[in-house]
C-alpha cells in the first residue's frame, strides 16, 4: 500500500487538500443506534463547522434506513447508507470493507467512531489498512483551523495522570475513537434536511470466514452508557450487601447500578459498574450518588448527568458541589424510604 503525498507544505506537512469533511460511523445493534454515535455527530458537527466542511455519517446494517434519517436529524449533512443482509450482525471483514471503500472514495479528513467493543475493533482494522494513525479512547476533540486543519485528539495517558493531545500530521484521514458519555448529542431536529446516498457492500456471504451462530447475553453486563437512570454506590455502603438496596431503587426507577472505584477495588461489585476516570463516562438523565464522596476522578465520569442527587452523611462532601439535589443523612434510612416512595408513586 502506498500513501500518496504531494509536495510538502511550508509547515512540513504533506498537501492533504483533497481530504475534506468529518465522517462519523454510526454504530447500531438490531437497528438501535448506540448513543455514542449521536454524541459523535454532535462533536463532529462542531469540528466540521470550524473547518467549514460537511458532517458526513455512515450507517451500516440491515433494515437500518430509519437510522439514516435520524443521522440527518442529529446533525449530518450527508449520510451514506449500506443496507445489506451481509451486514445484519457486526463482523470485522464486511464492515471494514464498506468503511475502507467509502473512505477511499470520499476522502474525509477526520473519521470518528465510538470507543465501544465494535468501534475499537473496526477503527483498528481500518487504520491498519489505510494506513493512518488512530487515537483511541479520546475524551476531548478539537481542530486547528486552516491551514493545518489538524485534529487535536486528547486522551488520558500515563496511568491517567495526564492528558495527552495526539496529532496525526503525516497521514489522512485522522482517526479517533471517543468514549461514550463525553460529548453531547444534538437534539433531534425533524426539520433538518440532508442527502441520503445508498452504497453497496461488495462482499458476498461466501467470502466471509466468520459466522455468528448466536448471541448469548452476558448476565453481568451492565449498559451504563445508554442508561437514563444510574444509582451508584461508594465506600459509604460499607460492604457488598447494601448494593442490593441500590438495585431495588434502580429497578424501581428503571435504571442500573453504578459504583465508585473504592467500592470496585474493595471487591464489592464488578469493574463493569465503575463510573469515573478509569471506569465509564456516563450522561444519564438522573444520577443518584449514594455514599460517594465526590473525588475528582469520580466526578469526571458523571458530572454531565442532567440531574444529580447525592445522598451522604457528611454535609461537606464534595459531591454536594455538583449535586442538583442533596440529602444529608444515613443512606441506610434514606435509600429504602426512597425506593418505597418511588414504588408507591409508580403504582
Ligand atoms: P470515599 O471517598 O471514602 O467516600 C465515602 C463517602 O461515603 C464519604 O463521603 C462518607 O461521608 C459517605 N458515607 C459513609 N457512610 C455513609 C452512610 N451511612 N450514609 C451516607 N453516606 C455515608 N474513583 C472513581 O470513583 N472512579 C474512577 O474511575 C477513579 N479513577 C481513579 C484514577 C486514578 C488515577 C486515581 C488516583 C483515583 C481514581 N479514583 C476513581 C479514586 C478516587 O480518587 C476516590 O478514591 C474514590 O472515588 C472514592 O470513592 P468513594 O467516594 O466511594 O469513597
Amino acid at each position: 500500500m502506498t500513501v500518496k503525498k504531494k509536495a510538502a507544505q511550508p509547515n512540513d506537512m504533506p498537501d492533504w487538500s483533497e481530504y475534506r469533511g468529518v465522517l462519523v460511523v454510526v454504530e447500531q445493534r438490531d437497528g438501535v443506534a448506540k448513543s455514542v454515535s449521536w454524541q459523535l455527530l454532535g462533536i463532529g458537527r462542531k469540528l466540521a463547522e470550524k473547518l467549514e466542511v460537511e458532517t458526513i455519517a455512515l450507517v451500516m446494517g440491515h433494515g437500518v434506513g430509519h437510522l439514516a434519517e435520524e443521522a440527518i436529524q442529529r446533525g449530518a449533512d450527508k449520510v451514506y447508507i449500506c443496507d445489506d443482509p451481509v451486514l445484519s450482525v457486526y463482523r470485522t471483514r464486511p464492515y471494514s470493507r464498506v468503511c475502507l471503500q467509502l473512505i477511499r472514495d470520499i476522502k474525509p479528513e477526520i473519521v470518528l467512531m465510538g470507543a465501544t467493543y465494535t468501534g475499537r475493533d473496526l477503527a483498528g482494522a481500518i487504520a491498519t489498512h489505510l494506513p493512518t494513525g488512530l487515537t483511541a479512547d479520546t475524551t476531548q476533540l478539537d481542530v486547528e483551523p486552516h491551514p493545518s486543519r489538524l485534529l487535536l485528539a486528547s486522551r488520558p495517558a500515563f496511568s491517567e495522570k495526564m492528558v495527552a493531545t495526539i496529532l496525526c500530521k503525516q497521514y489522512r484521514p485522522q482517526m479517533a475513537t471517543a468514549r461514550a458519555g463525553v460529548f453531547e448529542a444534538l437534539p433531534r431536529d425533524p426539520s433538518r434536511k440532508g442527502e441520503i446516498i445508498p452504497i453497496t457492500c461488495e462482499m458476498k456471504e461466501e467470502e466471509i470466514a466468520a459466522r455468528v451462530l448466536d448471541f448469548i447475553q452476558d448476565e453481568k453486563r451492565v449498559n451504563l452508557e445508554d442508561a437514563d437512570v444510574i444509582v451508584a454506590g461508594g465506600r459509604g455502603l460499607g460492604g457488598p450487601g447494601p448494593f442490593r438496596l441500590l438495585k431495588e431503587l434502580a429497578d424501581a426507577l428503571g435504571g442500573v447500578v453504578g459504583a465508585s472505584r473504592a467500592a470496585v477495588d474493595a471487591g464489592w461489585i464488578g469493574h463493569e459498574h465503575q463510573v469515573g476516570q478509569t471506569g465509564h463516562t456516563v450522561r444519564p438523565k438522573l444520577y443518584i450518588a449514594v455514599g460517594i464522596s465526590g473525588a475528582v476522578q469520580h466526578l469526571v465520569g458523571m458530572q454531565n448527568a442532567d440531574v444529580i442527587v447525592a445522598i451522604n452523611k457528611d454535609p461537606d462532601a464534595p459531591i454536594f458541589k455538583v449535586a442538583h439535589f442533596g440529602v444529608v443523612g444515613d443512606l441506610f434510612q434514606i435509600v429504602p424510604a426512597l425506593t418505597e416512595e418511588v414504588k408507591k408513586r409508580r403504582g
